[in-house]
C-alpha cells in the first residue's frame, strides 16, 4: 500500500480517490467536490460508511496522527492504513458519527455543547452575589472541579448509604449466626465476632433483642478500638493471641466500595448501599457559596435544569445589566439557537449524556459545530437524520447548509430522501450489498440519477408512488393493552391503548414522549402483567438496535445457535473422532483449539504512546483464530475458519442438506443479510444489521404464543429498499397472529400501519399528550398534530 506523497494543488476542487477497498470495496475510483455537501447513498451493507469513514475519514485521521506523532509511523504502519492507493484533495476531517462514540458519563448536554462553559463564565462575571461575598472564578460554578464541587457528594448529587436494614436483613439471627450480612466472609468475619466479644458485646442474641445503642455502635461506628483476641480452640488447632483491630460494617461497606480493586468486592458492597440525594447541597452538586450566586433571580443548577427553549426565554427577558452580561447571554443565546432549531430544544443542560440517543447527541455535535468557527475541514455525518420527525427535517438542511457555507465539505451516509434530494452531489455505491456491492455506480448532481442502471436510490427517487406496493385494507385488534394515568418523564397522566394482533406506529416530533412510552412504560407494564394467566399477551420482544455483544468473541453464528450446530458436524467428522475432540475443541473462547497468541481474537492489541490503543491481526493465526491442528480438521472440503468467513448466501448452498443450519441461515436471507459473514464480529456489524440478526433469530423460531414485538425506530441505517424487506417480515409476524408496535418517523412505514399514536404536540413539556390515536387516514385528517400532513402525503 502507498500513498500518493505529490503536492496537493488546491487549485483542484475535488478530493480524489483511487483504488479503494477497504472491506467489500472492489477498487474504487470516485471523485467528489469539496466545499460542497455530498451523500453517500446504497442499500444497507454496500459500502457506503466503508467509503465516507472507512477510507475517507480514516485517511483523513491518519494524516492528522502522524503529523501529530511522526515517531508512530511504524506502528500505524502495522495497524494498516486505510486500503486504497491514493487519495488527493483530502481536508482535515471532523467525524460527527453516532456509531462508535459514547462520552462519559459525567458529559452531559452541557458540556457536549460546551454552553456549560458560557453559563459559568455569566454567573463569573455578571451574577448578583450575596453582599460582601467575593466574586467567584468559573470553575466555581462546576461540579467537575474541586473548586466547585459540593464537599459532601463530590459533585455528584447523590450519596451512597447505608442502612440498618440493608445491612441486617435477618434481624431473628444472632450475630454468631450471620446477622451482618455486609461482613466480609470467612476468617476476617469471625474476627470482628470475636473482637465484638471480647468488648463485651452479646453476640448470641438474636439481633433485635440488642440494645438500640449497641446495634448503633456495631454498625456505624468510626471508632476502630484494638483488642487482644484470644480465639478458641478452633478444629484442635491451638491458635495465638493476637492484636485485632474493629471495624464497622458501615466503614467496611464504604471502604471496599470507594477504594478496592476489585469489581466484584465493589459490587458485593453496593448490594448494601442505596443512593439518595445529597443533603448537603440537596442534588444541586455545587458549593454552598456557587449556590448563593443566581442570574436573573435564579441559581445556576436552576438554569441548567431547565429545557433549553425556556433557558433562552429567561436570558431573553433577562435585564441587560452591563456590557459583560450583554455580550455573554448574547453569545448563550447564539449557541442555544442551533440546538433549538434540530428539534432538541426540549433537553436541558443538566442532562445526562448516557440518557441520550445516538441520533440527539449528533444533533447536538453538529449544533455545536456551527459555532466552532472552523472552516476547510471536512465533516463526515452518519445519518443525521435518525431520530428526527419529518417536520424537523428542514432544520436540518439548512444546518448543513450552513456548515457549507462557511468555507467546509460536508460528507453524510444518508438514507432520508428529503436529504438525498437536497445533496449538491450523489454517491451511489451498490449495486447491493457486501460482495455484490462495493462499486460506485454514480457520482455526480442528484438529479441526473434518474437514468442509472441497477440505483436503488433511483427507484425510491424518481418513482413516487408507483413503487409502492398496493396497501391492504387496515387490520382489526383482537384486544387491547391499557395503560392509564401513566406518569413517567413528560407524560403527564396519560392514558393509552395499544391494540393487539395489529401493526402499531408511535409517532410524533422529537422529544414527545415516544420512547417513554413504549420503550419505557409499555414494555415494563407488559413485562409485568405477562405472567397473570389471564392476560393476552405471553411474550414481550423488545428489537432494538444494541450491539448482539460487546466483544469481537461474539458473532453472527454464536448468537443465532447457528455455531452450536456447526461445531457439531465438525466434531461428526472422521479426523475429530481419530482424535477423540469434542465441541469446545473447535470453539475459539476457550483453550484447546484456539489459537494462544491471539487467545481466539484473531487481532492482539498495539499501544501507542497518547493516543488511543488499536488492533492488528494476529501475527500467529493472521485472524484465523485456531492453531493448525485444528484447522486441519475439515467438514466438506472447509476448516472451522473458512467455513466462518462464508457469507450467509455461501452457507445456505453449503449446507443445504443440514436442516438445522439452513433454517435460521433462511432467516438471515429472508431478512437481507445473506451478505454478511458468518464469523462477522459483533463489534463490526452496524445498529440496523444487530437488529435485523435478533429479529431473524426470533423469526426462526416460529412461536406461537402471543408475542408482542417492540420496536424503537427500526428503519435507522436502512435503504427504502431494505425498509420493504424489513416491512415484509414484520407484517409476517402480525399476518401470525403477532402484535408489533414501533416508534417510527418514516411516513411511508406508518402508512402501511393499522394504527397509529401520534404523540405531542411538541418535545419535551410541549409534549407528553395523545394528540391523535386512530387508522393512517383518520390520524392524518387530525388538526393540531404536527404528523398529520406528513402521513397524508405519504397516503397519497
Ligand atoms: P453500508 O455503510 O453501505 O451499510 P458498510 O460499508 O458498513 O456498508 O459495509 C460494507 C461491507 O463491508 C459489508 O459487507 C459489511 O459487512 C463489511 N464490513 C463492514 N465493516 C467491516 C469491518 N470492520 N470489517 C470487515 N468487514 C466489514
Ligand atoms: P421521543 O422518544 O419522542 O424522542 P423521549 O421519550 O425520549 O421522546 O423523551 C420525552 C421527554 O422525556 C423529553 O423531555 C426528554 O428530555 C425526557 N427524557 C427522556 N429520557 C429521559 C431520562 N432518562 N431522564 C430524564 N428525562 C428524560
Ligand atoms: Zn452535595
Ligand atoms: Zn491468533
Amino acid at each position: 500500500m502507498h500513498h500518493s506523497t505529490a503536492p496537493e494543488t488546491h487549485h483542484d476542487p475535488f478530493v480524489r480517490v483511487r483504488g479503494a477497498r477497504e472491506h467489500n470495496l472492489r477498487g474504487v475510483d470516485v471523485d467528489i467536490p469539496r466545499d460542497a455537501l455530498t451523500v453517500f447513498t446504497g442499500v444497507s451493507g454496500s459500502g457506503k460508511s466503508s467509503l465516507a469513514f472507512g477510507t475517507l475519514y480514516a485517511e483523513a485521521q491518519r494524516r492528522y496522527f502522524e503529523s501529530v506523532a511522526p515517531y508512530a509511523r511504524r506502528l500505524i504502519h502495522q495497524i494498516g492504513a486505510p486500503k486504497v492507493d491514493s487519495v488527493t484533495g483530502l481536508p482535515p476531517a471532523v467525524s460527527l458519527e453516532q456509531r462508535r462514540s459514547s462520552p462519559g458519563s459525567r458529559s452531559s448536554v452541557g458540556t457536549v455543547t460546551l454552553l456549560s462553559n458560557s453559563l459559568r463564565m455569566l454567573y463569573s462575571r455578571a451574577g448578583s452575589y450575596p453582599p460582601g461575598a467575593g466574586r467567584l472564578d468559573s470553575d466555581a460554578f462546576s461540579p467537575n472541579t474541586a473548586a466547585g464541587a459540593c464537599p459532601s457528594c463530590h459533585g455528584l448529587g447523590s450519596i451512597h448509604r447505608t442502612s440498618e436494614e440493608l445491612l441486617v436483613p435477618d434481624q431473628g439471627l444472632s450475630i454468631r449466626q450471620g446477622a451482618i450480612a455486609a461482613w466480609p466472609g470467612a476468617w476476617q468475619g469471625k474476627n470482628l465476632r470475636d473482637i465484638l466479644e471480647v468488648l463485651g458485646y452479646d453476640v448470641d442474641a438474636p439481633w433485635r433483642e440488642l440494645p438500640a445503642k449497641d446495634r448503633e455502635w456495631i454498625l456505624f461506628t468510626e471508632e476502630q478500638p484494638v483488642v487482644t483476641v484470644h480465639p478458641v480452640r478452633d478444629a484442635d488447632r491451638i491458635q495465638r493471641p493476637y492484636q485485632g483491630t474493629y471495624m464497622s460494617a458501615h466503614r467496611h461497606v464504604m471502604r471496599t466500595f470507594s477504594d478496592s480493586k476489585s469489581a466484584t468486592l465493589r459490587a458485593r458492597a453496593e448490594r448494601f448501599l442505596t443512593d439518595s440525594p445529597c443533603p448537603a447541597c440537596e442534588g444541586r452538586r455545587l458549593r454552598p457559596e456557587a449556590l448563593a450566586v443566581t442570574f436573573a433571580g435564579r441559581t445556576i443548577a436552576e438554569l441548567a435544569a431547565l429545557p433549553l427553549t425556556a433557558l433562552d426565554a429567561v436570558l431573553a427577558g433577562a435585564p441587560p445589566d452591563g456590557e459583560a452580561a450583554r455580550v455573554l447571554v448574547e453569545d448563550l443565546r447564539g449557541r442555544i439557537g442551533p440546538v433549538v432549531e434540530l428539534g432538541l430544544g426540549y433537553l436541558s443542560l443538566d442532562r445526562t449524556a448516557p440518557t441520550l440517543s445516538a441520533g440527539e447527541l449528533q444533533r447536538l455535535r453538529l449544533a455545536t459545530q456551527l459555532r466552532s468557527g472552523l472552516f476547510g475541514v471536512v465533516y463526515v455525518l452518519d445519518e443525521p437524520s435518525a431520530g428526527l420527525h419529518p417536520a424537523d427535517t428542514e432544520a436540518l438542511l439548512g444546518v448543513l447548509d450552513r456548515l457549507k457555507a462557511a468555507g467546509n465539505t460536508v460528507f453524510v451516509v444518508e438514507h432520508h430522501l428529503d436529504v438525498v434530494r437536497h445533496a449538491d452531489w450523489l454517491v451511489e455505491v451498490g449495486p447491493l450489498a457486501g460482495e455484490h456491492g462495493g462499486r460506485v455506480l454514480y457520482s455526480g448532481p442528484p438529479r441526473r440519477l434518474a437514468g442509472v442502471a441497477g440505483s436503488a436510490t433511483a427507484r425510491h427517487l424518481f418513482a413516487g408512488r408507483e413503487a409502492d406496493p398496493g396497501r391492504r385494507p387496515v387490520r382489526t385488534a383482537s384486544g387491547s393493552v391499557r395503560l392509564t394515568a401513566v406518569e413517567r418523564h413528560n407524560l403527564r397522566g396519560v392514558d393509552a391503548a395499544f391494540p393487539l394482533g395489529v401493526f402499531t406506529a408511535v409517532t410524533g416530533v422529537s422529544g414527545s414522549g415516544k420512547s417513554t412510552l413504549v420503550g419505557q412504560v409499555l414494555a415494563r407494564e407488559v413485562g409485568e402483567r405477562i405472567a397473570d394467566p389471564g392476560f393476552p399477551v405471553r411474550r414481550l420482544v423488545e428489537v432494538d438496535q444494541k450491539p448482539i455483544g460487546r466483544t469481537p468473541r461474539s458473532n453472527l453464528a454464536t448468537y443465532t445457535g447457528l455455531f452450536d450446530v456447526v461445531r457439531k458436524l465438525f466434531t461428526a467428522t472422521p479426523q475429530a473422532r481419530e482424535r477423540g475432540w469434542k465441541a469446545g475443541r473447535f470453539s475459539f473462547n476457550v483453550p484447546g483449539g484456539r489459537c494462544e497468541t491471539c487467545q481466539g481474537e484473531g487481532f492482539v492489541s498495539v499501544e501507542l504512546l497518547f493516543l488511543p490503543s488499536t488492533y492488528a491481526p494476529c501475527p500467529e493465526c493472521a485472524g484465523a483464530r485456531y492453531n493448525t491442528e485444528t484447522l486441519d480438521v475439515r467438514y466438506d472440503g472447509l476448516n472451522i475458519a473458512e467455513v466462518l468467513g462464508l457469507t450467509v448466501e455461501s452457507a445456505a448452498a453449503f449446507f443445504a442438506g443440514v436442516p438445522a443450519a439452513a433454517r435460521s441461515l433462511r432467516a438471515l436471507e429472508d431478512i437481507g443479510l445473506g451478505y454478511l459473514r458468518l464469523g462477522q464480529p459483533a463489534t463490526e456489524l452496524s445498529g440496523g444489521e444487530a437488529q435485523r440478526i435478533k429479529l431473524a433469530t426470533e423469526l426462526q423460531r416460529q412461536r406461537r404464543d402471543h408475542t408482542l414485538y417492540v420496536l424503537d425506530e427500526p428503519t435507522t441505517g436502512l435503504h427504502p429498499a431494505d425498509v420493504r424487506v424489513l416491512l415484509r417480515q414484520l407484517h409476517g409476524l402480525v399476518e401470525a397472529g403477532h402484535s408489533v408496535v414501533v416508534v417510527e418517523h418514516d411516513m411511508e412505514v406508518v402508512a402501511g400501519a393499522d394504527w397509529v399514536i401520534d404523540l405531542g404536540p411538541g418535545g419535551g413539556t410541549d409534549g407528553g399528550r395523545i394528540v391523535a390515536a386512530g387508522t393512517p387516514a383518520e390520524v392524518a385528517a387530525t388538526g393540531g398534530s404536527r404528523t398529520a400532513h406528513h402521513l397524508a402525503r405519504a397516503l397519497g
